[in-house]
């Protein structure tokens, strides 16, 4: 017998692909590697009322963008694909007598114990009822001792076996329950550590039953924390942004990503939280596991993403900003972008974004024939003084030497005269503009955008404050 470890990820396509769901995935991937193991896709498409296929299009392609590519890849395994193994597990559960039918309807269970929390009372265990459609087959669970399972994460949790009710494996329409058949798949595809999330814990004696039942040896479990937001909630769908392609469509880098979800329970040494992907791989262990919740801090996420961003060679921001400049999502007209004018505001871009969407808003000025219209920083910058001093702004740099130390000094100056700091000065200089308070570096960005351009901004905000106008 060999001992090749084999994990696997096993999501069921019913919606997004979960940051939980990622961070499993990039546990079970990565322990494989360290073993010179094998990482198995499988989805679990047999609630065929919730499954569309382009979720397992997007979990495949959520994937890939990690990187956490399976490595058997002639596509992925569908659960569905198994039902006669599943089926045939079933006849083997009923054949050994660890398996029965049960034709009892849950208020005939709660008549008979009065208590909606009790489970099932055993009442078809020894009725010896034929199958018949209609009737569920119920797994006959032990009435005595403990069900131990090893657990990378949580040592040896140990079940009562008295509390685990004869639970259904197979229903009344035939229809093979999650318990079963997520067991028989991880038998097929000879699965030795299964890697998930905790919110399975309760299920894993059961299977652990089912493992040693179908005469396998169950595999080694690890159950990864459950992960929660800032009040302590565990993350859900509805309440929190858990989807791993909204991060990735607003610019986060799958490097930054894929360090912040192994945090997500674990730790590298001396307290380093951005590390390498080489120092991850060689450092995880998936035994450090830390199995109390873990918190996603969405604003450390982004800060992690702005080192990332900050940290690649400019060619490479350059490139990964490529998805936002196209049109659209660009606000400008395709025909307007430079990518010499871009390559020119990059650096000054780099520095200053969370993540990558945020791109646009920084170099539209840029490719824009107006810069955007906003209203409240056009009311906040355009003081009673501002008319005044963008005449003299205007007057001035029509001579000046068109580079940013002189468009600054020059600047500099006329705010002096007017007793005005040069953050003052600057601002509806920079509204009319670039149409923001807030931006890039401004004399940089002007002397890219030229004389002329610049010029006709002034021009046309001079013209917008006598009118009282937007001049579009
Ligand atoms: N389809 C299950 C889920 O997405 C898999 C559970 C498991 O990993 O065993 O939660």
């Amino acid at each position: 017998m060999t001992s090749t470890v084999r994990t696997r990820i096993a999501p069921s396509p019913t919606g997004m692909f979960h940051v939980g769901g990622a961070r499993t995935a990039l546990f079970s991937w990565l322990y494989a590697r360290q073993h010179g193991g094998t990482f198995v896709l499988r989805v679990e498409d047999t609630d065929a009322s919730r499954n569309r296929p382009e979720w397992t299009e997007g979990i495949l392609s959520a994937m890939a963008w990690l990187g956490i590519g399976p490595d058997e890849y002639e596509g992925p395994y569908h659960q569905s694909d198994n039902a006669a193994a599943h089926a045939e597990a079933a006849a083997r559960l009923r054949e050994s007598g660890l398996a029965y039918y049960c034709d009892c309807a849950r208020e005939d269970v709660l008549t008979r114990t009065g208590d909606p929390h009790r489970g099932y009372d055993g009442f078809c265990r020894d009725r010896g009822l034929a199958p018949a459609p209609g009737r569920a087959l119920r797994f006959r669970t032990p009435d005595t001792g403990v069900t131990v399972v090893r657990d990378l994460v949580r040592g040896a949790p140990e079940f009562d076996n008295r509390t685990l009710e004869d639970f259904v494996v197979v229903r009344g329409d035939g229809s093979v329950l999650f318990l079963l058949a997520n067991v028989v798949d991880d038998a097929t595809q000879r699965i030795t550590h299964v890697i998930r999330a905790e919110e399975h814990l309760p299920n894993t004696p059961k299977q652990q039953l089912l493992w040693e039942a179908l005469d396998h040896t169950p595999p080694v479990w690890a159950h990864v924390p459950i992960i929660v937001n800032e009040k302590r909630q565990k993350l859900s769908k509805r309440r929190d942004k858990v989807a791993l392609e909204s991060y990735r469509d607003e610019g986060y880098l799958a490097e930054a990503m894929r360090n912040y979800l192994m945090l997500l329970g674990w730790s590298p040494s001396d307290d380093r939280e951005i590390v390498p992907w080489s120092v991850i791989e060689k450092e995880f262990r998936l035994e450090e596991v830390n199995p109390s919740p873990a918190f996603f801090d969405e604003k450390k996420l982004r800060s992690f993403n702005g080192e990332y961003i900050r940290a690649l060679p400019v060619q490479q921001f350059v490139a990964a900003c490529e998805p936002w400049l196209v049109t659209p999502p660009a606000p400008w007209p395709a025909d307007r972008f430079d990518p010499a004018i871009f390559a020119a505001l990059a650096p000054l871009a780099q520095t200053r974004l969370g993540v990558l969407s945020e791109i646009t808003a920084l170099v539209d000025f840029a490719f824009l024939d107006s810069p955007v219209d906003d209203d409240a920083s056009w009311a906040k910058a355009m003081t009673a003084q501002a008319p005044e001093l963008l005449r003299a702004v205007r007057a001035a740099y029509a001579e000046v030497p068109w580079e940013a130390g002189a468009l600054k000094a020059t600047l500099e100056e006329l705010g002096a005269e007017r007793e005005l700091k040069l953050g003052r000065a600057q601002a509806p200089v920079r509204v009319a503009v670039t149409g923001r308070t807030v931006g890039l570096p401004l004399f940089e960005s002007m002397a890219v955008l030229g004389r002329d351009r610049t010029l006709a901004r002034l021009d046309a905000a001079l013209a917008r404050l006598t009118t009282g106008q937007p001049t579009g």
